[in-house]
């Protein structure tokens, strides 16, 4: 991944011959194909203005480490602050409450809000021994229920059961008595996507957020999606507000620029990583990984 900026970058320093500090000239013009690089990567312009903004402060004047040439240097430079502003903090899922935790998915449709649910669900039984229940409060998507009724039996997780007809806030609630009622850890409510966000599914979300307070709230996305992913980031966080961002598709061949937009413009953390359809194919975020692909 490094080949490919190193690759616009080495005409630029094939140039210059003598070791030493990066200079200004130098760096600003390395600057200009790491912008090229971030917009092809699909990270919304004011965050990539920002972006090299801070990494210019910190490659002024830096002196070139023994052993690497001035390119490598700038590279090593970006990606550190591309890490630094995908986020290195705590990525745990919050689980400080009062159990029964409500953990809300919330996204469009076709995010991976279902799937990802049971992933979250099975990964938090395997690695942190929670008693987890899953809900689903999507009655809206034909077979979304039993979608999650079926993934649930995979991941050998107890969802709750269906009442056909049964609204939204009506489900959550009967989750968390549920969820306290069996001495469940964890209660993870998959709510309703929409394919464009609207005022009825925001109110809902709204409204079922009420219920249960969720200790997250997880905005699920897809990191296929591109741009506008950020825009449905900003909408679910002014309306919603989100605690964290589970990105899928992270197997996929997309660059991801948007998870670094999201994170830049919502402030939420990157927690979860989707990569694959399988049940436990699911990685807490590792920035570094995400910060090559984007460099590309
Ligand atoms: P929802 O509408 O938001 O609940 O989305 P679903 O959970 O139904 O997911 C939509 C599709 O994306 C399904 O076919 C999933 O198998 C697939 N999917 C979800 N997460 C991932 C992922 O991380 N990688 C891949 N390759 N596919 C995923």
């Amino acid at each position: 991944m490094f080949e490919n900026l190193q690759g616009r970058l080495g005409d630029i320093f094939d140039k210059l011959t003598k070791r030493g500090a990066l200079s200004e000239a130098d760096v600003n013009e390395a600057m200009r194909e790491v912008r090229v690089a971030l917009l092809e990567a699909d990270v919304a312009l004011s965050v990539v203005k920002d972006f090299v903004k801070k990494a210019k402060e910190k490659a002024i004047g830096e002196e070139v480490l023994k052993g690497i040439n001035p390119g490598q240097m700038v590279i090593k430079i970006v990606h550190d602050c591309m890490v630094e502003m995908l986020g290195s903090e705590e990525t745990a899922i919050n689980l400080k409450a009062v159990p029964p935790v409500a953990i809300l998915m919330v996204g469009l449709q076709g995010a991976g809000k279902t799937t990802t649910s049971a992933k979250i669900g099975l990964m938090l039984k395997k690695k942190e021994r929670k008693k987890v229940l899953l809900a689903s409060l999507d009655i809206y998507r034909p077979a979304a229920q039993q979608q999650l009724e079926v993934l649930a039996k995979q991941a050998e997780l107890t969802s709750l059961p269906i009442l056909f007809g049964e609204q939204p806030v009506a489900i959550a609630k009967r989750a968390m008595q549920e969820g306290k009622k069996g001495g469940y850890d964890v209660v993870i409510l998959d709510t309703a996507g929409r394919l464009h966000i609207d005022e009825k599914l925001m109110e809902e979300v709204a409204n079922v957020r009420d219920v249960a307070k969720p200790a997250e709230t997880l905005l699920v996305t897809d990191a296929m999606m591109g741009q506008d992913s950020v825009n449905v980031a900003k909408e679910f966080n002014e309306k919603i507000g989100i605690t964290g961002i589970a990105l899928t598709r992270v197997d996929g061949d997309a660059r991801g620029g948007a998870a670094l937009s999201m994170k830049e413009i919502t402030g939420a953390p990157i927690k979860i990583m989707g990569i694959g359809e399988k049940i436990d194919e699911i990685e807490a975020f590792h920035a570094d990984r995400v910060a090559s692909r984007i460099l590309g």
